[in-house]
């Protein structure tokens, strides 16, 4: 069971003893589908606005089980898809309030996690990406070109030189990057354990092992009864393909982890990572890493392949190849950890749209909400959409409810055997173009293209 497997989980300081499931039929004001933080940041945000709700939480395992108690811990500002995407659909003033939104959101959980005394490790480093070839260093200008010719200076993203880059992160190869300081790292399964903690207490129910499997106008279908309710939330991300009508909604993308073991001071005097700063390099096939509160690295990437039909199973969350080769990585970036132990694997899945564009919305007509999409980038996201479905559910003009994301409608997914084909097809093709721009350092622009066309 990989939701065990993880750091997280070794490291959170908890049971994870499972409540009670749901009792039989019920009447709320509010049901929601999902214990992750989509679900619980929307509990938290619309208790707050009207303690006298009625909300109940129904969770198929427990909460965190999900992305939310399994991810990198990367509480950033990115948003799928970029400033330039919203741009084109929705102009340049919808952009930067996407980009001030998402801004706002990073500091609003480290806020709520001191408000609330939740432990979660919160340190506001920012972001370093690496450019470690010709390739890379091109497409570092030419993001901040990009988000610069958008957003102006609200972004405050800076390009770095090698030496500048350095100061943030010895890696290996390293000839420029980006720098954002809109990310903080969190330990996310205690933010999440943390938050479902909280809204029981001020009288949410929250009801696990209690697998829905449709949601209807007014009401949420489960195994042991019936959740009535004017207002129904789908907070089921990756995980979405298995209600009933909603299988080619999103689909179900593995990312995979690992974890070393603490690592002494003089390791970390030749890495850097100072201020515990989240890190990346700038290469299609998306990897991710933090340096933890008790000195690991918890570091993860893409690749792991698409499952037909949009398959979730716990055997999925392991894949040797993906694995050995995140170790590779991070040593090839920081040879150093070559001398220490890999402690921790595990994965989950993320929940990805056609189009590759989060959205938040609620049909007023049928009284059905959701938030999702996010495409990796859901742990601040998902406070963003708690907030803004608490606003639209008791309509109050938060300032959030009329961003560019509110309301966005993906096309839907194709029908096996295409999705499955095309998906995995264009993931090869990322770990191809990656692998010729090491080669050549000729950005590979067309592929990737390509790739996002056929759907990865
Ligand atoms: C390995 C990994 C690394 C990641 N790293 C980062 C990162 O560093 N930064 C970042 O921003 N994002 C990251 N993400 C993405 C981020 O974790 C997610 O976007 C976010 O957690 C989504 O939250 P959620 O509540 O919408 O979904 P989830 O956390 O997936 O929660 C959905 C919940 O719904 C429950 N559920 C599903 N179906 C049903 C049903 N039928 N009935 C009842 N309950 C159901 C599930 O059990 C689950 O608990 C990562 C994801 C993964 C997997």
């Amino acid at each position: 069971m990989s939701f065990a497997d993880s750091l997280w989980h070794s490291t959170a300081g908890e049971s994870f003893d499972a409540r009670p499931p749901l009792p039989g039929n019920i009447d709320v004001d509010v049901a929601i589908v999902g214990a992750g933080y989509t679900g619980l940041w929307t509990a938290y945000y619309l208790h707050s606005i009207d303690p006298s709700l009625r909300i109940a939480i129904v969770e198929r395992k427990i909460a965190g089980f999900g992305a939310s108690g399994r991810n990198g811990g990367w509480c950033s500002a990115l948003f799928p898809p970029a400033s330039s995407g919203i741009a084109r659909r929705h102009g340049a003033e919808a952009a930067v309030a996407m980009r001030r939104a998402m801004h706002g959101a990073v500091v609003e959980v480290g806020r709520v996690a001191e408000a609330e005394g939740l432990d979660i490790d919160y340190a506001r480093g920012g972001t370093i990406s690496l450019a470690r070839n010709s390739a890379q260093l091109a497409r570092a200008r030419e993001i901040v070109e990009d988000e610069r010719g958008v957003t102006g200076d609200v972004e405050g993203l800076e390009l770095l030189s090698k030496e500048q880059a350095e100061e943030h992160a010895r890696a290996t190869k390293v000839l420029g990057g980006t720098y954002t300081p809109h990310c903080a790292v969190v330990h996310p399964l205690r933010l999440v354990r943390g938050l479902a903690a909280c809204v029981e207490a001020r009288g949410v129910s929250i009801f696990e092992r209690t697998t829905a499997s449709e949601i209807k106008p007014g009401a949420v279908v489960t195994e042991n009864g019936t959740v009535r309710a004017e207002i129904v939330v789908r907070a089921t991300e990756g995980y979405t393909p298995s209600l009933r009508g909603q299988k080619r909604r999103v689909i179900p993308l593995y990312s995979l982890m690992i974890a070393t073991e603490p690592l002494p001071e003089e390791a970390w005097d030749r890495i850097g990572l100072r201020r515990r700063q989240t890190f990346a390099d700038l290469r299609h096939m998306r990897i991710y890493g933090q340096r933890t509160a008790d000195d690991r690295f918890a570091f993860g990437g893409r690749g792991a392949p698409y499952h037909f039909a949009s398959r979730t199973r716990p055997s999925f969350d392991r894949n040797r190849r993906v694995h050995s080769s995140l170790r590779e990585v991070l040593v090839d970036l920081f040879p150093v950890v070559a001398e220490y132990e890999v402690t921790h694997e595990w994965g989950g899945a993320l929940g990805i749209p056609r189009d590759w564009h989060a959205s938040v919305g609620l049909d007023r007509s049928t009284g059905f909400a959701w938030a999702g999409g996010y495409v990796g980038d859901g742990v601040s996201t998902t406070n963003l959409a708690g907030r803004t479905l608490a606003g639209l559910i008791t309509s109050q003009a938060n300032g959030l409810t009329t961003l560019p994301w509110v309301g966005h409608s993906s096309r839907s997914w194709e029908p096996e055997p295409l999705r499955w084909l095309g998906v995995n097809a264009g993931r090869v093709l990322m770990s191809t173009a990656d692998r010729s721009e090491t080669r050549t350092g000729k950005p590979a622009k067309r592929a990737r293209a390509f790739a996002r066309f056929i759907g990865y």
